[in-house]
């Protein structure tokens, strides 16, 4: 939903992707040794294998196709985001280091009962910066990531949804250490509705039996990112199966205001921090997307003021001013309902934690 016009975010689906790149080759030699699996029945020559041909061993009954398109649609290396991309969620981003980033980078300290949590939940209203924290885990912890969104999974792959995602916890497996980013997760975990397709019946059910696959050996280090806008829709056995859940909230006011200060850095601007404050102070109740569309809005206010387009040069621009946003707030305003926030803050007060 926040994909860039230059692409920058769209590593998903690009075959020229970093994790392409990097990934290729690999790929190329686990589809060799499939074939290979597939061809030998000599045991003598089984047991004389190395681990990366028993590493191949969990993709022998998979598609090399879909390893193939799994490859190019979901592995992503989305760009480089780094934590200070992400304006405030202090304790969200602490709790994500505990329950992934360290645990990737030092697991000999998260093991028995310390072991990370096998299914972490970011809940909150749009455009607050769930996905900004799964690209960011992306970019940081040199995990392999898979980006999937729940819809992409029912509607784009319908025929062949259930193989894939079967396709997707085996691949998973093999590039550990893994994060799953799924977005929209709730419409994967609820309940199953009696109009529903056949097909995406069997994807739901398909997708279950993997998720509950994914924690039985403590050895496996794949950590799944669900995300969703909707928690009230998870039933019990749904958050049972992410028992680490984390509210990413609306921006405060200096979370609203580091926004700002972020997106007009490289602008030519004239505003004065009594000023970047008092915006601050009128944008209580917009989301991190909002604060986006309020700066880009008032970011335009320079040009409605060239006549001569063909003529004008970036001198000509003049610098962006209050004025500009005081235009920008009639234009845009909070797109999250005060009713859809209590539901998130009742759902964060009965299964949210802070650490
Ligand atoms: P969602 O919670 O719906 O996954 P996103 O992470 O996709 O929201 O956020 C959409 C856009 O809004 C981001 O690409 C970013 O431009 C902006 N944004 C949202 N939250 C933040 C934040 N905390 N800090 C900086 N930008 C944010």
């Amino acid at each position: 939903d926040d994909e860039q016009p230059d692409g920058k975010n769209s590593a998903v689906g690009s075959g020229g992707s970093l994790a392409n790149r990097l990934q290729r080759p690999r790929v190329a030699g686990l589809k060799r040794s499939i074939s290979r699996v597939s061809n030998n029945n000599n045991n003598q020559q089984k047991q004389l294998s190395d681990t990366s041909e028993e590493v191949d061993e969990r993709l022998k009954n998979i598609d090399p196709r879909m390893v193939e398109m799994i490859e190019s649609e979901i592995l992503t290396s989305t760009q480089h985001v780094t934590w200070d991309d992400i304006a405030g969620l202090g304790q969200a981003k602490r709790a994500v280091h505990m329950a992934v980033i360290y645990p990737l980078l030092k697991p000999e300290l998260f093991r028995g009962i310390r072991a990370p949590p096998k299914g972490l939940l970011l809940f909150g209203p749009p455009g607050t910066g769930k996905t900004l924290i799964g690209k960011c885990i992306a970019s940081q912890s040199g995990a392999t990531f898979f980006n999937i969104s729940a819809s992409s999974l029912t509607s784009k792959w319908i025929g062949e949804g259930e193989k894939m995602v079967r396709a997707l916890f085996a691949v998973a497996r093999v590039r550990q250490p893994t994060v799953i980013f799924i977005d929209e997760i709730d419409s994967l975990l609820t309940q199953r509705t009696d109009g529903e397709q056949e097909a995406t019946r069997r994807i739901k059910t398909e997708f279950l039996v993997q998720l509950d696959g994914c924690g039985t050996s403590a050895d496996d280090r794949i950590i799944l990112l669900g995300a969703t806008n909707r928690p009230q829709e998870l039933d019990e056995a749904a958050r049972r199966r992410f028992p680490k859940r984390l509210y990413v909230p609306l921006p405060d006011l200096s979370g609203r205001r580091a926004i700002i200060s972020n997106l007009l850095r490289a602008q030519k601007h004239s505003l004065t921090e009594p000023q970047l404050a008092e915006i601050g102070v009128r944008t209580q109740g917009y989301s991190g997307a909002d604060m986006d569309t309020l700066c880009r809005e008032a970011a335009y206010g320079p040009l409605r003021t060239i006549t001569d387009f063909a003529a004008a040069s970036e001198d000509d621009v003049r610098a962006i001013a209050f004025e500009d946003f005081e235009f920008a707030l009639t234009q845009v305003k909070p797109s999250v309902g005060e009713r859809d926030l209590e539901i998130h803050i009742a759902f964060n007060k009965l299964y949210g934690m802070s650490a």
